[in-house]
């Protein structure tokens, strides 16, 4: 029996954009994932917390943003787990509740080139595959160099998404809304909607 495979993408979707849209889709097409699961995080690890919006909003926005796809799923894991979440945490809870999926976690090359600062790392590395966006800022080579050391320590599980690179970033949007500048096609409608009516990020 063919194994399922299941694509997880976890962030702090503050707000939810396009570039995760898009990455999310490519992934699930590219590498054949019968769905993908959005994650949106409890208390990030790696973020200033001060200014991230309720874990709530971030997980309404994220159901508003995702909620025409089919295969697209919002997982409230780590909304649920109380303190500090981490991704390997949360990954072992997915494969002990469910054997026959192999777990595809999907991110852009920020976040793989600071994983060596993630809880349980390599064994994270080991545990999954993973499949990872350009993104505009870091060089190519500096990222494929990186990518082929973790492969060789960790079981080649690493791969890089052929995708378009899409300039568009949480911060750039709570920093465009903050200046009173659209963010139309930036994010989808019913998004939009959710933003302004409860008067974010201003
Ligand atoms: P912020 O600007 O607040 O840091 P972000 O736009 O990077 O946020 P996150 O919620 O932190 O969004 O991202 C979740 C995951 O999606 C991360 O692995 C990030 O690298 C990836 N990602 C976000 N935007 C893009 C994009 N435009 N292209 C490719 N990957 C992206």
């Amino acid at each position: 029996m063919n194994r399922k495979k299941i694509g997880i993408i976890g962030g702090t979707f503050d707000p939810i954009h396009y570039g995760h849209l898009i990455l999310a889709e490519y992934s699930r097409t590219v590498f054949g994932l019968n769905e993908v699961l959005f994650i949106p995080t409890g208390t990030p690890p790696h973020k200033d917390e001060e200014g991230i919006s309720s874990a709530d909003c971030r997980y309404h926005m994220t159901l508003l943003a995702t909620n025409t796809n089919p295969h697209f799923i919002v997982s409230t894991i780590e909304m649920k787990r109380k303190g500090t979440t981490y991704t390997i945490d949360t990954i072992k809870q997915l494969k002990e509740e469910n054997y026959s999926v192999d777990y595809y976690f999907i991110l852009g090359e920020d976040s793989l080139l600071e994983i060596h600062t993630w809880k349980e790392y390599d064994q994270l590395l080991r545990l999954c595959k993973f499949i990872v966006a350009r993104r505009p800022y870091t060089d190519k080579k500096f990222l494929m160099d990186r990518v082929e050391e973790l492969n060789s320590l960790y079981g080649e599980h690493i791969y890089i998404l052929d995708a378009p690179l899409i300039e568009i970033s949480s911060t750039q949007i709570r920093h465009r809304i903050n200046m009173g500048l659209s963010i139309r096609y930036l994010v989808p409608e019913a998004v939009e909607r959710y933003i302004y009516k409860y008067k974010m990020y201003v």
